[in-house]
């Protein structure tokens, strides 16, 4: 079946990537926290073997990917893969699911990571998911200041500093030049506190933010410190 660009994107939005055949499709499988059980994992086994061709892919900000799809087939896989309480998504204008460090087992955190990437996952990712922003939003969440999770890449960034307390940083920026690190805001915060300036910190980008402008790339052109004190107000 032949589709238009409109359709492609439609799709695009939903979590359905179009490859590079220009026919077959990868699916992307939100994966909160990073954290698979052995029963999802083995559903999206099944899946890729009975629609794609029998393996699957994880993305950089630990989800995953079902390619060689075929456009009849992507209703059948979403509701396949809801059998086992998967998501398709992940993509388009809004913020993207949370990416965290191994910071529910690591020695080194100063707080359950995956706990808290699920809270903002259910916040943010799904609480907020039709909020609509100018561009794709990053949060990544690190246990401690190691950063396994490249907080400072992200738009937003979350990483314990010392017990019961984590720094946030905005503005990180990946991919296409310019490529900006991100910068701590002032005072330490407990998880209630950067949950709630997160909160602030998406509605600040939805009405600041211009049509297709990144976080990062508006956290340039208004200043870091205007946007520190906005937020901090
Ligand atoms: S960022 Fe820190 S807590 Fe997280 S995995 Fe790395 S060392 Fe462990």
């Amino acid at each position: 079946m032949e589709l238009n660009s409109d359709q492609i994107k439609a799709l695009k939005g939903r979590g359905f990537l179009l490859n590079k055949d220009g026919v077959h499709f990868s699916c992307r499988v939100v994966v909160p926290a990073g954290k698979l059980t052995a029963a999802e994992a083995g559903k999206i086994t099944a899946v890729s073997e009975k629609y794609g061709r029998g393996y699957f892919t994880l993305t950089q900000r630990l989800d995953v990917e079902i390619p060689w799809l075929a456009y009849e087939d992507l209703d059948q896989v979403a509701d396949e893969l809801a059998e086992a309480g998967l998501a398709v998504g992940g993509t388009g204008m809004r913020l993207r699911p949370i990416c965290t460090c191994k910071g529910n087992v690591c020695q080194f955190a100063f707080f359950d990571t995956e706990e808290v990437a699920k809270k903002f996952h259910e916040r943010f990712y799904n609480g907020m998911y039709g909020l609509g922003l100018p561009n794709k939003l990053r949060i990544n969440i690190g246990g401690c200041p190691i950063n396994c999770s490249q907080a400072f890449m992200a738009c937003v960034g979350v990483y314990g500093k010392k017990a019961g307390q984590v720094a946030i940083t905005l503005g990180g920026k990946l991919g296409r030049s310019p490529q900006l690190i991100g910068r701590e805001i002032r005072g330490l915060y407990s998880i209630d506190e950067a949950m709630d300036l997160v909160e602030k910190t998406i509605h600040y980008y939805k009405e600041n933010g211009q049509p297709g402008e990144r976080f990062a790339s508006m956290v340039e052109r208004i200043g870091f410190a205007t946007v520190e004190d906005a937020l901090l107000k």
